[in-house]
């Protein structure tokens, strides 16, 4: 049978047509029987922003989430993400989803408060997870991703939006043990084994193109995708922004693998046909085919480091930087630190020690690092 991916037209965050387009958007995708069941809703939150930058799924496209699932007689929703950044009591108030967890009577969680071991049989790479320990006590875990490029893994969608489930700062560590995109992505389908999401809405009323996850532009996309399997839909979302789905690693790599779809074919899209909403200038990462194609057929260390040494590299740039020093804190690899020049102090970096997990392009809040050859 094959697996459904429910597309549909919402041009604005206007409630009632948010209600409609999720509403619908579920029926074609096949729906889900929440009625008695606890459920976890995972945003997107990449940092505490204003909702109008697009860094993070939008408030009124989690409250619309919310209502539809109390409708379907959900018993008990937790809301809750962990940006990398974010230390203990992360409130999530800036972003406007604290708001609506408890305007709509759910529960707010802080990841970082209790967690819990979370193993997968399955596992290529990685066999555990340090996770919230709610996910214990939840029946379902729905991923709310916002349809972004990424750096790193070129577009972040449901797979990747499941990585904000480990705590903090607890990320770092996943960057720097699987430092390529390839293992990275093997890693991220190990979490998804793991946690198994039962059911994916990806808000794309407005993406982000250029360089995201964190300094991206906004895009209006007009879009809703939901689907039960986060890959299906992953592979949707990135062929319509104009990526060859395969290659997006996530994507590639769940097709070798039992997650329930093991070719493109297996997948059909309901509602909108994916031709009539096909945008051909998203501005996307460029992706290396070449290296990636050498990359497949050699891991290596050797060659590792050499790929590694290849790829765009961060540049700190004074003017812009604020001296917050949070890309310090994320740096996994030690690889940067504040150095005293002659205008102040400054973001030096040992790009021998950098891994180009691009974390600190991430969290900077002012835009002050670029990341090119
Ligand atoms: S995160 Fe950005 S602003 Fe803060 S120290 Fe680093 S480069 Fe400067
Ligand atoms: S300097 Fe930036 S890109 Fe390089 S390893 Fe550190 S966080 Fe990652």
């Amino acid at each position: 049978m094959k697996v459904k991916v429910g597309l549909v037209k919402c041009n604005t965050y206007d409630s009632k047509e948010l209600d409609t387009a999720i509403e619908k958007a579920m029926t074609l995708s096949g729906g889900i029987d929440v009625k008695g069941k606890k459920l976890l809703l995972k945003p997107n939150i990449l940092s505490d922003s204003d909702p109008a930058k697009a860094l993070s799924t939008h408030p009124e496209f989690v409250r619309s989430v919310i209502k539809y699932m109390q409708k379907a007689g959900a018993s008990e929703i937790y809301v809750g993400d962990s940006p990398g950044f974010q230390k203990p009591g992360y409130t999530g108030r800036k972003s406007g989803i604290r708001q609506v967890t408890e305007e709509t009577g759910s529960i707010w969680v802080d990841f970082t408060k209790e967690t819990s071991i979370l193993k997968t049989e399955n596992a290529k790479l990685a066999k555990e997870f340090k996770v919230p320990s709610v996910l214990n006590e939840v029946d379902m875990v729905i991923s709310l991703p916002k349809m972004k490029t990424h750096q790193l893994m070129y577009f972040t969608g449901a797979v990747k939006n499941l990585f904000g489930l480990v705590p903090g700062l607890g990320k770092s560590k996943y960057h720097v043990t699987y430092p390529n995109r390839h293992n990275f992505g093997e890693m991220l389908l190990d979490l998804l084994e793991a946690v198994k999401p039962a059911y994916s809405i990806m808000d794309g009323v407005i993406g982000m193109e250029g360089p995201g996850p964190g300094n991206g532009y906004p895009r209006p996309v007009k879009l809703i995708l939901a689907s039960p399997n986060a890959v299906a839909l992953d592979t949707i979302a990135s062929s319509i922004i104009g990526y060859d789905p395969m290659q997006i690693p996530t994507n590639k790599l769940a097709l070798k693998r039992d997650l329930g779809v093991n070719h493109l074919s297996d997948i059909s899209v309901e509602g909108l046909k994916v031709k009539d909403v096909k945008i051909d200038d998203y501005r996307l990462i460029k992706s290396k085919i070449f290296q990636n194609v050498i990359f497949d057929l050699f891991h290596f260390s050797v060659f590792e480091k050499f790929q590694q040494k290849m790829k765009p590299k961060p540049y700190f740039i004074e003017e812009k930087c604020i001296k917050c020093g949070e890309c310090i804190k994320i740096c996994a690899s030690d690889a940067n630190w504040f150095e005293q020049g002659p205008n102040g102090k400054f973001v030096a970096v040992d790009y021998n020690k950098c891994i180009r997990c691009y974390c600190c392009h991430e969290i900077c809040p002012v835009d002050a690092i670029e990341i090119r050859k």
